[in-house]
């Protein structure tokens, strides 16, 4: 119980029923979660039967590690994860319930624009995208394609739901779910299937999750099914720092857990370990004006520390700049740091957040003209990529054919004439009589589902996959495989798939430049030349192409690292929650940004009131605020870029909310928190009467 303070002890110690810890951001909400998981194995729960659900991967590498420091490798039975990780464990183990094998592949997003575009007969991206948007939002509203059609409003919505309609199709014959479904079916698994939902149930005697508030319906619901009536769970959140409206998130979730849970045990934190007093001030001034769900403050002992500065340039490259100028001045510079004068920092101690990504691409000239180090968190990485993509399904197939989403990547990229009905009797095929796609293949039944130039074609695909194979085993050393790899290209004919697929010549281009690269890197790890950055610089054995295609897979962990190394971080803010770094810059706080106006994007769809949304973009600031620790920079420039032109700019509103100069904000926050527990106790009571009223039967 050490480093806990009495609030978070109860929360710790609060075992057998619903939990909510409900508090501002910084107060240890998430500390108050990796401490509960040691209690609760000391208290007897086996590790395997504690899931804790996160928000993103990273902020589940973070907590399985701190969870290790504190109770040792037991920790490693934890299952700490996304809601997303979570569906897909249960589906590999359940799913075959619903008909889905358990290898079944994953699409991202950009598989699905693909199957989007050719399921609406379009070749424009954006339009696929549009449907990809509205589909989503059916999928986690509950609607399939039959329920969508029967409730579209206009023939818009129902040219999409017939969308929807073969995209279903393509996805159960291709035996891939998206990343909706890694939610919706798990949900249709415990609702419909009593003796998986018991045995889930059983399986799991508590769950913890961070970041309540940005949980959507789905989850809410997939949540309740699965910790069943007892509602031995513990939530955490702050319905203050509910960024993902628009993607689906709901404070309905939050508003709903007293109702549905009427032995809920709510515990506030009410002090921030983060940040100082001055950066603490501002946060609360900033989220002041937004309506409160649960009144609440946060008061911090960390004394008052230097004030937030308020920086305005002449233009966003010279924002850039001087950003550059405040890290090297805190830090010392490398010069000062050279000869050891100053405190020295290290460069990690340093964030730039801003709304967001194409602004990274400023502050990033600006950090290499500087020499800083720097990470783009959030973004796009290499092995993200679609054209990288294509090229490591290829390598995976060669390594293991039963990869059966590798196998339908790279049946179809290139198109070589296989069409989505052929797949599809081939996926059923394989599916009845549990072969992967490959192995189907070759079967002597399969005849007998295909007809001659469909089986053709699928055959020889096949062997060609296989020569390949055979290919790759037997080249042996750098320049073999540079050959081998740029006659396998044009063999599938990769260049013009990407200047076919692309209608910007420069984008096709660099995309290509993007395939060379990495043909060079692979073909640089066959043989004795390596000068991997990473790596040390030892004269290699040489290895055959095979070989080396079978440590891919494993590079995707490389990023995983990423975090320990001394790098100023620049980060969108969304991909921001949760983090804290002692000195944090906020970029680019200008009228249109932040608060952001859709019209001023390209192709934003606005649904909801702005006065709605200014009080989602008011909580984004509040995010970025509350991300800093010691020293807080609020930037804004005269001039912004929209689309090409660059046009005048004003501050954003919020900096005039965080009442920066005005002295009367320093009143002692503990003595507001009093008049707070007072309004609180009394709103609780009326939602209580409400709740009450609402359930009666007969009650309006
Ligand atoms: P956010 O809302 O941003 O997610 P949070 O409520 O989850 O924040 P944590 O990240 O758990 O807060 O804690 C914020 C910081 O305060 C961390 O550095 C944490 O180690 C520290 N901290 C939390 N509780 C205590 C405590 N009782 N004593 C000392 N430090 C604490
Ligand atoms: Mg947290």
């Amino acid at each position: 119980m050490s480093g806990l303070n009495l609030a978070q002890q109860e929360a710790v110690n609060f075992m057998h029923g619903p939990c909510l810890v409900l508090a501002g951001a910084g107060s240890g909400k998430t500390r108050v979660i990796t401490h509960k998981i040691a209690r609760l194995m000391q208290g007897g729960l086996e590790a395997k039967r504690i899931a804790a659900i996160t928000f993103t991967n990273k902020a589940a590498a973070e907590m399985r590690e701190r969870a290790k420091s504190l109770v040792g490798r037991q920790a490693k039975d934890v299952l700490v994860c996304t809601f997303h990780a979570l569906g897909v464990r249960m589906m590999r183990q359940d799913g075959s319930v619903l008909g889905l094998k358990p290898q079944f592949s994953i699409l991202d997003s950009d598989d699905v624009t693909g199957i989007l575009k050719d399921a609406g007969g379009t070749t424009d991206a954006a339009t696929a995208r549009q449907w990809q948007w509205t589909i989503s939002g059916w999928k986690n509203g509950g609607l399939n394609a039959a329920q969508a059609l029967a409730q579209a409003k206009d023939e818009n919505e129902r040219v999409i739901a017939t969308v929807m309609a073969r995209y279903e199709e393509r996805l159960t014959a291709y035996q891939s779910v998206d990343f909706d479904d890694l939610i919706g079916l798990p949900l249709k698994l415990l609702r419909d299937f009593p003796e998986v939902r018991e045995k889930w149930q059983k399986a799991v005697g508590h769950v913890l999750i961070d970041e309540y508030q940005d949980t959507n319906a789905t989850q809410y619901e997939l949540l309740k099914l699965l910790v069943g009536e007892h509602g031995r769970f513990t939530a955490v959140g702050d319905d203050d720092q509910s960024i993902y409206g628009w993607r689906g998130a709901t404070l309905d979730n939050l508003r709903r857990l007293p109702v549905d849970y009427p032995t809920l045990k709510v515990i506030k934190l009410e002090q921030n370990y983060r940040s100082t007093s001055a950066i603490l001030r501002a946060a609360n001034n900033v989220i002041q004006p937004n309506p409160k769900l649960f009144p609440k403050t946060l008061f911090s002992e960390l004394g008052e520390g230097e004030p937030v500065r308020v920086v305005d340039c002449d233009s966003e490259e010279h924002e850039a700049e001087r950003m550059a100028a405040r890290i090297l001045s805190i830090r010392g510079g490398s010069a000062a740091v050279a000869s050891g004068a100053g405190v020295h920092k290290d460069w990690k101690d340093f964030a730039i957040l801003y709304r967001a990504n194409h602004q990274s691409r400023t502050i990033e000239q600006a950090m290499r003209k500087a020499q800083i180090p720097y990470k783009v968190s959030g973004g796009q990485s290499f092995f993200d990529r679609a054209e990288i993509r294509d090229l490591c399904a290829w390598l995976r197939l060669w390594v293991n054919n039963d990869d059966d989403p590798a196998f339908l990547r790279c049946v179809t990229t290139p198109k070589r004439g296989i069409g989505h009905q052929t797949l599809g009797s081939l996926g059923s095929f394989a599916s009845q009589y549990k072969l992967s796609l490959f192995e189907a293949l070759f079967s002597p039944s399969l005849p007998s589902v295909l007809n001659a130039r469909a089986l053709g074609s699928l055959q020889e695909f096949g062997r060609y996959v296989n020569d390949l194979e055979f290919r790759a085993r037997h080249t042996v050393g750098a320049e073999d495989a540079r050959t081998f790899l740029g006659e396998w290209l044009k063999e599938i004919g990769y260049e013009k798939h990407l200047y076919d697929g692309e209608d910007n010549e420069k984008v096709a281009a660099a995309r290509w430049t993007n395939v060379l690269d990495f043909c060079d890197w692979m073909a640089k790890r066959c043989g004795g030349e390596i000068d991997d950055a990473a790596g040390v610089a030892t004269q290699n054995e040489r290895k055959n192409v095979l070989e080396v295609a079978q440590t891919i897979a494993l590079l995707s962990t490389i990023s995983d690292r990423e975090k320990d190394r001394d790098v100023v971080t620049l980060s969108t803010l969304h991909a921001s929650k949760g983090l804290e770094w002692p000195h944090v810059v906020l970029a680019g706080c200008v009228e249109g940004m932040l608060p952001f106006k859709p019209e001023d994007a390209e192709g934003g769809v606005v649904s909801e009131s702005f006065a709605q949304r200014l009080q989602e973009e008011r909580r984004l600031m509040y995010v970025g605020i509350t991300r800093a620790q010691r020293s807080l920079v609020v930037s804004w420039s005269k001039k912004r870029k929209k689309g090409r032109e660059l046009v005048p700019a004003m501050p954003s509103r919020f900096i005039a909310e965080m009442a920066l100069d005005t002295r009367t904000a320093r009143e002692d926050p503990r003595e507001k928190l009093k008049a707070l527990r007072a309004e609180f106790a009394q709103k609780s009571a009326e939602a209580a009467a409400a709740a009450a009223a609402a359930a009666t039967p007969g009650a309006a």
